[in-house]
């Protein structure tokens, strides 16, 4: 299908008919929600799934033998079915589930790096990264006398591939990358720069928060190590994301949580562990939540990403052209391949004052620094604000977002 065409097939009012906190109003005035990098909405299929696991299925996973435990675990081992086959993954068993990325990079840093480090090594990240993907990476290094290098983007937003490669050096045990930019909508260039650190025998870890809710992911295609997920900004309940690994990293990876589910045998002289992935998913998890992450995912299977890119794409374009034409108004974010993210300043206006002012006229955009502070210091700039689109928004919404702007800028001078 053609952008053109998948963009008729997509009927936007039945789409925002599926996701009841887009009809509400705020301080009186139609809500505008530009926020869905922090959050997506969640369509009522997604609502409803969680609401029938705790009306008709609630037991725990994997301990019982009574029907309602053996339907808590088809709900949960379900989920990790659907995501496996959502991403391509070669198996279900290279699927740990997870309360999100943050959870699966701290996974990570301390279950596959830490034990790989030593005092002189370090992990690769870059300057637009979240602080999940350069946090965990820093505690884990410190612990082992190693270091963080981040590698440098340029001025409209992008990763320098050639540095990026050129950072790869023997001492590196680890690269990470974000799949997608939460500040910039940048998307990485991952098969490239995977395919340097396989040449160069350095694993890569992708996080993949800002990507999921916005293009198909092939982890297989990518050709990285570690993908990492979050439910919540793809149409599931918070709580919920996963971490794709290849299995034998997962098999050499020693488990980080300890308690039950996650063991074989249990001694004191000595406890054997279960295999991946429940080796990592110790006590019980998040499985309403789990059921509502295969209900988003049926969700975007019965949309379709080419809709939902195509439709977004027109939204991406409509929105930058309009800000462009605010006077004063600062781009942050213009690369070539960019998902529905647009950050930007007003000359004069805080941030945060222009975001609470749009906030009084319905439109919820995120101002801050995004938990970005090496991007916003790259930036020079303590803070952005940030409208961040997904699908089920539509032209009118961004009509209504940019005159709202040119009023409360107004108020400001
Ligand atoms: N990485 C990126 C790029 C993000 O945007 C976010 C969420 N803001 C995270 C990681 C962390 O995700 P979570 O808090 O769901 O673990």
């Amino acid at each position: 299908m053609n952008a053109q065409t998948s963009a008729q097939a997509f009927d936007i009012r039945r789409v925002r008919a599926d996701f009841p906190l887009l009809a509400r109003t705020v301080h009186g005035k139609p809500l505008v929600y530009f926020d869905n990098a922090n959050t997506s909405q969640k369509p009522l299929a997604v609502i409803e799934a969680v609401d029938r696991h705790y009306r008709e299925h609630n037991a725990n996973v994997s301990r019982a033998v009574h029907l309602l435990g053996e339907e808590a675990t088809t709900a949960y081992e379900g989920a990790r079915d659907t995501l496996a086959r959502f991403i391509h993954a070669p198996s279900r068993d290279e699927l740990v589930l997870t309360s999100g990325t943050t959870q699966a990079a701290n996974l990570v840093a301390y279950s596959f790096v830490l034990p790989r480090l030593k005092p002189g090594d370090a992990i690769l990240t870059t300057t637009m990264e979240h602080h999940a993907n350069i946090v965990p990476w820093q505690i884990v290094a410190a612990r082992a006398g190693a270091t963080v290098k981040a590698a440098p983007i340029d001025e409209r937003g992008e990763l320098i591939v050639e540095k990026f490669i050129e950072l790869l050096t023997p001492e590196v045990k680890l690269a990470c990358v974000t799949h997608v930019s939460n500040v910039l909508g940048t998307v990485n260039p991952v098969r490239e720069l995977a395919k340097a650190c396989r040449e160069r025998g350095i694993p890569l870890f992708v996080d993949g928060s800002q990507a999921m809710p916005h293009r198909p992911v092939d982890v297989q295609a990518l050709g990285c190590d570690f993908y990492a997920l979050t439910g919540h900004k793809m149409l599931a309940p918070t709580g919920t994301g996963a971490l794709w690994a290849k299995k034998e990293h997962l098999e050499a990876m020693p488990p980080f949580f300890g308690g039950g589910e996650m063991i074989r045998e249990v001694k004191f002289s000595g406890t054997t562990f279960a295999a991946p992935p429940h080796r990592f998913e110790a006590g019980t998890p998040n499985i309403a939540g789990f059921a509502g992450v295969a209900a988003a995912i049926a969700y975007y299977d019965a949309l379709g990403f080419d809709a939902v890119r195509a439709h977004e794409r027109a939204l991406l374009d409509h929105a930058t052209a309009q800000l462009r034409e605010v006077p004063g108004l600062r781009l942050f974010g213009e690369a070539n391949d960019k998902e529905p993210v647009i950050s930007f300043l007003v000359e004069g206006a805080q941030a945060t004052d222009l975001a609470t002012l749009l906030d009084l006229e319905g439109v919820a955009v995120r101002s801050g620094h995004h938990c970005a502070h090496p991007l916003m210091q790259f930036y020079g700039v303590p803070a952005t604000l940030r409208a961040s689109l997904a699908f089920y928004n539509t032209h009118e919404e961004v009509d209504a977002f940019v005159a709202a702007l040119l009023k409360v800028r107004r108020l400001l001078r």
